[in-house]
């Protein structure tokens, strides 16, 4: 894998922190203090310990309760948006205990106020505005659970195999609808429509959604001029455009954006049978990214990506030349301590 000219600070993950702002529970939980302590111009964030101390760490971005969707977007995904649009894969990912926000940051429609809209739409209508008629926006939309694979925009297509080139190291999932994608309505139709399927099959399988991971996979595939000769040596292919000029290069591209289960450890003692199993299963994708992360962020040479399917999906678009974000979503209430602890330990690794 050819590493381009990327400066080394895009190399690693880059980790960002955000604090939900308090709901009724947090608000009725009186004798629960906060258990946090935001110094957004300091990037830093103090956890409580205890009544009198606590620990300070430090993110590459720090967002308090009021922090806009907006301002998450421009900091977190941009640059990530930005250089898929280059030619590079790219990943942003959320990480948290479930109720602390990873939907509403990734996944939020925005319908009836544009100001809510998540990361996943406003990347869209970068990525919309970003390309030209001739280039092409396609997106898949699956969920991960139990290491089984389902489309999320034909949910009746379950345990879908992942397929990767032994010689790009290019990772697929040729078995899961491919939507070409018009215009934002479009999309916003399409992600609405993997929403409630997303609801449908957890419904029916009697889970909840907090337990499998949402991944949105978004494919450029640009055709660029011969003379231009940057970052195309990903794929080479040949193709004609709407006037019959021949295009003879076309730099393939994509981003995926994941929305993964909820961190709170699934209580393993006293579970049995498809409980237990799920438990096993949720612990081995998440624990297995934690350990990919670290990897990456210590440079190491062996990333154990093999180990589960999220990872095997995410071998293209992680690490290299692929930009990758980690948010990091949390609630304030001391109720929560462990859970917060836990998810501001894997943000800090991956540092
Ligand atoms: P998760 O996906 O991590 O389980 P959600 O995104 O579903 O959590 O958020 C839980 C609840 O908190 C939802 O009702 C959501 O609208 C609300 N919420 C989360 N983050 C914010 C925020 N930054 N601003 C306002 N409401 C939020
Ligand atoms: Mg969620």
């Amino acid at each position: 894998i050819s590493h381009h000219h990327v400066d080394p600070e895009s190399e690693r993950v880059r980790v960002a922190v955000r604090l939900r702002p308090k709901n009724s529970e947090d608000l009725a939980g009186a004798d629960y203090a906060d258990c946090v302590e935001l110094q957004p111009e300091l990037k830093r964030l103090k956890l409580r310990k205890n009544n009198w101390s606590s620990e300070a760490y430090r993110f590459d971005e720090v967002f308090t309760e009021t922090a806009s969707q907006k301002r998450v977007y421009e900091v977190v995904a941009k640059p990530v948006v930005e250089s898929v649009l280059d030619g590079y894969n790219g990943t942003v990912m959320a990480y948290g205990q479930t109720g602390t926000g990873k939907t509403y940051t990734l996944g939020r429609l925005g319908k009836d106020d544009v100001s809510e809209r998540g990361i996943m739409v406003r990347a869209l209508e970068d990525i919309i505005a970003g390309t030209s008629a001739s280039d092409s926006v396609e997106i898949s939309y699956l969920q991960l659970y139990m290491e089984s694979i389902q489309d999320l925009l034909a949910p009746e297509k379950i345990n879908i195999p992942i397929v990767e080139d032994a010689k790009t190291g290019e990772v697929s999932v040729p078995g899961v609808e491919i939507v070409k994608i018009r215009n934002l309505d479009h999309f916003l139709q399409i992600l609405q429509l993997g929403e409630s399927n997303r609801h449908a099959a957890n419904t029916k399988l009697n889970t909840e959604s907090s337990r499998s991971h949402a991944i949105l996979m978004v494919y450029i595939r640009r055709f660029a001029e011969e003379k231009d000769q940057t970052n195309i040596d990903q794929q080479k292919d040949t193709s004609t455009d709407r006037h019959g000029r021949r295009l003879s290069t076309i730099r393939k591209s994509k981003l995926l954006i994941v929305d993964l289960a909820g961190s709170e450890r699934v209580d393993k003692s006293g579970s049995e049978g498809h409980l237990l199993e799920e438990a096993k299963f949720i612990n081995l994708s998440l624990t297995s990214l934690g350990k990919c992360i670290n990897a990456l962020a210590e440079n190491s040479s062996h990333i154990p990506i093999r180990d589960s399917k999220l990872t095997r999906l995410l071998r293209d678009s992680f690490g290299g030349s692929a930009r990758t974000s980690l948010i990091v979503t949390i609630g304030p209430s001391s109720r929560h301590h462990a859970e917060t602890a836990s998810t501001i330990m894997f943000g800090q690794r991956a540092m």
